[in-house]
């Protein structure tokens, strides 16, 4: 799966969140365009790039939300909704731990990206 995406000229990918204003621009020959305006979460600068409307239907800039790999989605698929007995059983399950460090070690060498405001 290597779709395309926008990218700003630092070469940071740009998400949802980063579009500012979108404009469409229909044709009369070729694809119609779909300008994007964003700022850019890495180096701040707002720019403005141009993508074919099919490719800004197919959710070009969702693909950073699926960092799952197709294997992974068919499985969570599958799994269907989150059911409530499944929502009681994890809470069961927090109540039970008594030391929660155990967890925050686990996230210990989480670091909040830059976009994360
Ligand atoms: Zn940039």
């Amino acid at each position: 799966m290597n779709r395309t995406a926008i990218r700003c000229r630092c070469g940071q990918r740009i998400g949802e969140r980063e579009v500012m204003h979108t404009g469409y621009y229909p044709r009369m020959f070729g694809p119609s365009l779909v300008a994007v305006r964003y700022r850019c979460p890495r180096c701040k600068k707002v720019d403005e790039q141009y993508v074919r409307q099919e490719e800004w239907d197919s959710g070009i800039l969702r693909d950073d939300a699926i960092e799952a790999s197709d294997n992974e989605m068919h499985d969570f698929i599958k799994m269907g909704p989150i059911e409530m007995d499944e929502l009681v059983e994890f809470h069961k399950q927090l109540e039970k731990l008594d030391d929660l460090n155990e967890i925050n070690n686990e996230f210990s060498d989480w670091v909040p990206t830059d976009d994360e405001e």
